[in-house]
């Protein structure tokens, strides 16, 4: 999943990408109210930590403005903390969660966890497909006959991705797009690499290859 994270709190910005990465997330970074306007309307994100105190335009307006054009980017907002008031602006601006700073950076991700698994109808808590469960905290997948896969970050950005959008077509330029960040060399080639690599852990009969169109990971093993 790709994150659009926009702060200009440019300590926080270091400490928190790697943390993100390290969980799972590419992570594209606007230090400015205005650029992460529009880097929002860019089809690309999963999900937008927002800073309301931001240079040029604040959180609040950009937020509006999103909601306005009718984008419904799933927003977290970071909010200063005990203001209350930020709390209920963000809300009525159209935010779907926030956080209060200072914050411990696992309860950010346990925050976009949550709030992805709600946006895309996986309320339980877990990731899961008949036959498996993917574990967010120790990137490992769980089959069903007991045995149990550690996954490279790629592995499990891509098996989370495909879990999120079961029995969808998703095209390698999409899949590319959602797993790797902006200036990553998005060679689509290594999309199949990582396919393959799925499959060998997960079986065959999992990720259906549509010729000129993608893949297709199914919520039940053909
Ligand atoms: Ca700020």
């Amino acid at each position: 999943m790709r994150l659009l994270l926009i702060e200009d709190d440019r300590a926080l910005v270091l400490q928190l990408k790697p943390e993100l990465e390290r969980s799972g997330f590419a992570v594209d970074v606007s230090h400015n109210g205005v650029e992460g306007e529009y880097l929002g309307n860019e089809d690309i994100y999963d999900l937008a930590i927002l800073d309301l105190g931001l240079p040029e335009r604040s959180g609040i307006d950009v937020l509006k403005n999103w909601r306005q054009a009718n984008n419904r980017l799933p927003v977290i907002v970071l909010t200063a903390r005990d203001a209350w008031h930020e709390r209920v602006q963000g809300f009525q601006a159209g935010a779907d969660d926030y956080l209060g700073k200072p914050f411990h950076s696992e309860e950010l991700i346990a925050r976009i966890q949550a709030l992805l698994h709600r946006v895309h109808q996986h309320p339980a808590g877990q990731l899961k497909a008949d036959g498996l469960v993917l574990d967010e905290q120790t990137q490992s997948v769980m089959l069903d006959d007991g045995i149990q896969y550690t996954l490279t970050n790629t592995e499990f950005r891509l098996l989370r991705y495909f879990l999120l959008h079961l029995d969808k077509v998703l095209s390698k330029s999409e899949l590319s797009e959602h797993v790797y960040e902006q200036d990553a060399d998005k060679d689509s080639n290594v999309i199949e690499v990582y396919v393959r690599r799925l499959r060998e852990k997960l079986g065959k009969g999992r990720i259906e290859t549509r010729r000129g169109q993608g893949y297709v990971f199914h919520g039940k093993p053909t």
